[in-house]
């Protein structure tokens, strides 16, 4: 899996250097001091360590080549790993060869690269993850740090057999699912936030909205009741009006034939001066009555609708409205209850605004509700009773005057029948024209005065139809031009003219309900609609997010369960190896990982509570190391020799290898302190590892150097660079002494 490992401008390694590992043991030999050490930190160094101390500098500068008295320092150190990557080990990158680079500049920046392309850490280490390449190095064991494992706190041992058995990725998956769902949950809660802050809001606008509906409703009821009354009305002004007018022709024709016959009785009296005098003066006294008769006539249209106007408007003038017994109607009743009612219901737990918007509502309706039955407010007078007034005057004023004209019809009728009688007894005519004349007199008065009658009713009509037309211009204003788009009626229904005034008074009433009811517009209607949109997709992102969480939380029990079950497989394995290899290393008795003892939370720890809290973000016991050596009694690792502690190590690393093998593995001198007898054990152990991880192994060690394919030598001249030979069996153990 490893091909190349090129060093540049790395610490001793001033000039590029290319070690091979085409073998599956390689052996780095060489003398103290000649950069042996510096092989296995590049490897460190290109797989993204950030510990300057196991690199052993204090500052990057100290990696690159510092310089010497022949060969200047370098600017920058660069490391590159070459894997062959036809299995696919990164089985994300669809190259043969993968290579990762790194260097280091004197100003302490690091690039990445990956198959030359310019990357972030990160990158290399999610790539190197993906091919079980640690982060806790547990595949480089650098000099001297073969107990490393041994003299870690329990907790950290757990973390590097994790490491060791593959466990980091389902952690990082863990640790993601973690704070995925800490930000879904935080999502949630701000969702939730957004959807109470705005319930209220929807539930005023629902309220408006329904509010809109309710006026649409009784514009619509306004309308159907106006129509029907409009029409009913136009054809009764119009048939009143044709009946009249013909009852009116009738009678200026009977006038006019009366008159007529009147005529001839002074045209008779005509044959001499005296008599012509008298009945001019007849006919002087006759035009005289017409004259008055027809003033007379016009007033009473007048009259009558000045009349017509009075009655409507004192029906609903604050005189009878004032009146302590006025009967309020029930249906107006209902109507003012239930917009209290309404308005009151709106306001439960509304904002601000809309309970100024309720109080406006309710103001309107009672304002409305007293102008009708309690009279306006003083400082100002009602229309309606600024009419009546001036009504009133206007009809005593013509009453007055029609009293004044009945008083000049009479005179002027005594006046006439004066005439007619000094006519008649110049004429002296006989008692049976006398009777005539008289009788004629009489009828033309009655013709007369059903003439005035005509012209009254005539005029009410005249003020029926200002009415009509007063009432549909106000219809359109409350509810448009459709109030007047009705089918005329061509004949009355068979009812009582009490019926339409009815339906006048609940047209009028109906109005008011309209006014009050007022209509906020379509902006309410859309605003409700965007804002229940709003609040539907918060519902469903709710949801979402509940389902996302959910859904986290089975992926984190799982990766819990699968991280405990593989902990577990694992452990029991590599106890399985590490007894084995530590009898093999020993020659004898035994040794094992075991799990360190939690306290369970018990009755004390239930009463401290800090402790509980303490202890509950790290649950997962920490791992100590039993040993029992071979006829000795010492089981503390304390009390092990350099040797004995350098063969349990051995035996750990070895054990947690076989179990999980990483790719490579570069063992710095980790068989420095033992015996001949043990060296070839160990080397035993190499050649097995062998077959399942590469082996870089830095040695003295002649038994080690045997087991290895390829050797390097590692020599440092004067000029302080080391260089790179590569070097038979023979020469390597030359070399290395
Ligand atoms: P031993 O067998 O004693 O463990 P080794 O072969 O492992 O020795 P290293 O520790 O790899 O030797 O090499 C250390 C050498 O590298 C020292 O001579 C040191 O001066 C040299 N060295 C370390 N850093 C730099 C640097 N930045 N520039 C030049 N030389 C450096």
């Amino acid at each position: 899996m490893l091909k190349r490992l090129e060093i540049a401008g790395f610490k001793s390694f001033a000039k590029k250097t290319v070690l091979d590992f085409s073998s599956s043991v390689t052996s780095v030999v060489g003398p103290n001091g000649s950069g042996k050490s510096n092989v296995a930190e590049a490897f460190r160094f290109a797989l993204g360590e950030q510990s300057m101390k196991s690199m052993r500098g204090k500052r990057s500068e100290d990696l690159i080549w510092s310089g010497s008295n022949i060969a200047p320092r370098a600017n920058r150190a660069a490391v590159t790993i070459v894997f062959d990557n036809r299995g696919r080990i990164f089985p994300k990158l669809e190259f043969d060869e993968v290579s990762i680079e790194r260097a280091v500049f004197r100003d302490g920046a690091s690039e990445y690269a990956i198959n030359g392309s310019k990357v972030r850490l990160r990158d290399v280490q999610e790539l190197l993850a993906s091919a079980n390449i640690g982060e806790t190095g547990h595949h480089i064991i650098s000099q001297g740090e073969a107990d490393r494992i041994l003299t870690a706190q329990p907790r950290e041992r757990r973390a590097m057999l994790e490491d060791a058995l593959g466990l980091k990725v389902y952690e990082f998956k863990k640790q993601e699912a973690e704070r995925k769902l800490e930000r879904t949950e935080e999502n949630v809660g701000q969702v939730e936030a957004l959807r109470r802050e705005i319930a209220p809001h929807i539930r005023f606008l629902q309220k408006q909205v329904e509010k809109l509906e309710r006026a649409e409703e009784l514009a619509k009821e306004l309308r159907l009741a106006s129509q029907t009354y409009f029409a009913i009305e136009e054809a009764y002004i119009r048939i009143e009006r044709e009946r009249t007018e013909a009852a009116t022709t009738e009678a200026t024709g009977r006038l006019r034939a009366v008159e007529a016959e009147l005529s001839l009785f002074e045209e008779r009296a005509t044959t001499d001066s005296e008599g012509m005098k008298r009945s001019e003066a007849v006919r002087q006294a006759e035009r005289n009555l017409d004259r008055i008769t027809a003033e007379r006539s016009v007033l009473a249209r007048d009259l009558g609708r000045i009349e017509g106007a009075l009655n409507e408007a004192k029906k609903r003038s604050v005189a009878v409205a004032r009146d302590p017994y006025v009967k309020i109607p029930r249906e107006d009743l209902s109507a003012l209850k239930e917009e209290v009612d309404a308005q009151v219901a709106l306001v439960e737990g509304a904002e601000p605004g809309a309970i100024h918007a309720a109080i406006q509502s309710l103001r309107n309706a009672m304002a409305a509700f007293f102008e009708r039955y309690a009279g306006p407010a003083d400082d100002f007078m009602a229309d309606e009773e600024l009419m009546a007034k001036e009504l009133e005057g206007k009809r005593e004023d013509m009453v007055r005057k029609d009293a004044e004209l009945t008083e000049e019809t009479e005179r002027a009728r005594s006046e006439l029948s004066h005439a007619r009688e000094r006519m008649m007894a110049h004429e002296e005519t006989g008692r049976e024209q006398n009777r005539r004349l008289l009788d004629l007199a009489e009828s033309k008065a009655k013709v007369e005065a059903e003439l005035a009658r005509h012209s009254a009713h005539l005029g009410q009509l005249d003020y029926l139809a200002e009415d009509l037309e007063q009432n549909r211009r106000e219809a359109v204003a409350l509810v448009g031009v459709n109030a007047l788009s009705y089918e005329a009626v061509s004949e009355l229904p068979q009812e009582e003219r009490r019926v339409q005034e009815d339906r006048k008074r609940s047209m009028e009433r109906l109005k008011i309900r309209v006014e009050e009811a007022g209509g906020s517009g379509e902006d309410v209607r859309s605003e409700y609609k965007e804002a229940t949109e709003r609040e539907a997709f918060l519902a469903t992102e709710l949801e979402d997010l509940a389902t996302s969480a959910a859904g986290l939380r089975s992926l984190i029990a799982e990766l819990d369960a699968e991280l405990q079950k593989s902990f577990a497989e694992g452990l029991a394995k590599v106890n399985a190896s590490f007894g084995e290899f530590f009898g093999l290393m020993f020659g004898g008795g035994g040794a094992r990982l075991v799990l360190e003892e939690v306290s369970q939370p018990g009755a004390e720890d239930e009463e401290d509570e800090y402790e509980e809290v303490k202890r509950k973000p790290n649950q997962k016991p920490g791992i100590e190391i039993s040993v029992h050596l071979p006829k000795k009694r010492v089981q503390s690792l304390m009390q092990l020799s350099g040797g004995e502690r350098a063969l349990t190590s051995i035996a750990l690393i070895f054990a947690m290898s076989q179990v999980n093998p990483p790719p490579f593995l570069i063992l710095d001198e980790t068989d420095a302190a033992l015996d001949e007898a043990n060296s070839r054990r160990y080397g035993d152990m190499i050649e097995s590892l062998s077959h399942k991880s590469q082996l870089i192994v830095i040695t003295h060690n002649r038994e080690t150097m045997s087991r290895a394919s390829i050797l390097y030598g590692v020599t440092m001249g004067a000029d302080g660079i080391s260089k790179l030979l590569s070097v038979k069996f023979e020469e390597a153990q030359a070399v290395a002494k």
